[in-house]
């Protein structure tokens, strides 16, 4: 059994809270995958897959994709070779539905590990994501104030052009913080039900949350090794 234990951990926090900048810090400390379910979704859009042109017109408005489509990707992606210890997941689960699938998917190696929820109010949100670059190569997550590159628009890892993505213009950002609340929200009382989740302060600096967040989760591994 203990041989089957496998690490998953589920970050959660309103859009912009700082999951995905957190999520690629974790995955270099604990050699664990990040699973972005919504850069899934923006490589399949890049790619014109059939996946990318159903996903786009709900991306657009700021809506999630049918749970069917969702929970199938995470399903596929959770099968691959380098997911055999656990993985990092980064806006998945967004919904109860979600939530049970992947609790049916994780069952048989110990369950979820940790929930961190990195906590942020809407109108930091909201600065954070109309503020956010992407590097159109390798996806790293810049802010033009709070985590600016070296040169402007330009990626520091890979030299690849940095984009505004197009649902963190102000129009999209509302109704993605409305279906936060009204869909995704729930998940923090899911959790904390299950004795998983733990609150931390996102509105502190980049590497003081990441320090926090490295603790809980050594803390969860042991727990769940043990
Ligand atoms: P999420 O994945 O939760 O939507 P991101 O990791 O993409 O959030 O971060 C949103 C934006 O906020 C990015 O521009 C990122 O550079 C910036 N950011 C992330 N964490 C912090 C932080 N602790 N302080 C200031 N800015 C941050
Ligand atoms: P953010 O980092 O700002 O929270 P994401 O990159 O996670 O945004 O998601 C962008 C969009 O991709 C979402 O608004 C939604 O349309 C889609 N998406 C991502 N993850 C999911 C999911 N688990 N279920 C349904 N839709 C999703």
């Amino acid at each position: 059994m203990d041989a089957q234990r496998r690490t998953y951990l589920v970050l959660l926090g309103v859009p912009g809270a700082g999951k995905g900048t957190q999520a690629r810090m974790l995955e270099e400390t604990f050699h664990l995958p990040q699973i972005s379910t919504g850069d899934i979704f923006r490589y399949n859009l890049k790619n014109q897959t059939e996946l990318g042109l159903l996903a786009k017109s709900y991306m657009d408005r700021g809506d999630l994709v049918p749970d069917e489509v969702t929970i199938r990707m995470v399903e596929d992606r959770l099968q691959k070779a380098d997911a055999v210890n656990g993985v990092i997941l980064d806006g998945f689960p967004r919904n109860l539905v979600q939530a049970s699938a992947l609790d049916e998917m994780t069952a048989d190696y110990g369950g979820i590990t940790s929930a961190p929820l990195i906590s942020l109010s809407d109108e930091d949100a909201i600065l954070r994501i109309t503020g956010r670059r992407v590097c159109r190569t390798c996806g790293a997550v810049y802010h033009v104030e709070f985590n600016p590159p070296k040169k402007s628009g330009v990626c520091d890892i890979d030299g690849g052009e940095l984009y505004q993505r197009d649902d963190d213009k102000p129009e999209t950002v509302r109704n993605r913080l409305y279906v936060y609340y009204k869909q995704t929200s729930p998940l923090i009382g899911y959790y904390f039900a299950k004795s998983l989740l733990t609150e931390l302060d996102g509105a502190e600096p980049i590497d003081v949350v990441n320090e926090k967040l490295k603790q809980l989760v050594s803390q969860a591994i042991s727990k769940k090794t043990n």
